[in-house]
């Protein structure tokens, strides 16, 4: 699920701050994992030295960021097998025979529960 979610993450991270955010195929409910800033963010690197080691820190903290917003979006979003989208837990059905999104089983005409049926909140 990771290489999945991955493929549809977002990144809108700026200079300052690190931001990544997933959507669902279905619904178009956007997640983002809270902003974290740069533990630079703000400071001019005084040499040249110093902005090469700032720019890999900046690296370094955005791929952090990136695995930590990628681990929990995998636990909200699942990949529908039938037409092979990304959706929201709230757009995943439960089914008897394969789990799949809300459009797939409603146009199979397959019976489900969704995994979420109460609007939630959270970031990634
Ligand atoms: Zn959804
Ligand atoms: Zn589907």
């Amino acid at each position: 699920m990771t290489k999945i979610v991955e493929a549809i993450l977002e990144n809108l991270s700026t200079r300052e701050v690190f931001l990544f955010r997933v959507s669902c195929a279905n619904c178009g409910a956007q997640y983002t994992n809270k902003p974290i800033r740069f533990s630079k963010a703000g400071e001019l690197p005084a040499t040249q030295s110093k902005r090469i080691i700032y720019d890999a820190l900046y690296e370094q903290e955005l791929r952090a960021v990136r695995q930590g917003a990628i681990r929990s979006a995998s636990q909200h979003m699942n990949y529908c097998p039938i037409c092979k989208r990304v959706v929201c837990n709230r757009c995943f059905m439960i089914c008897d025979d394969l789990d799949m999104c809300k459009s797939c089983a409603a146009r199979l005409e397959e019976p489900g529960k969704p995994v979420l049926s109460e609007i939630v909140e959270f970031s990634l």
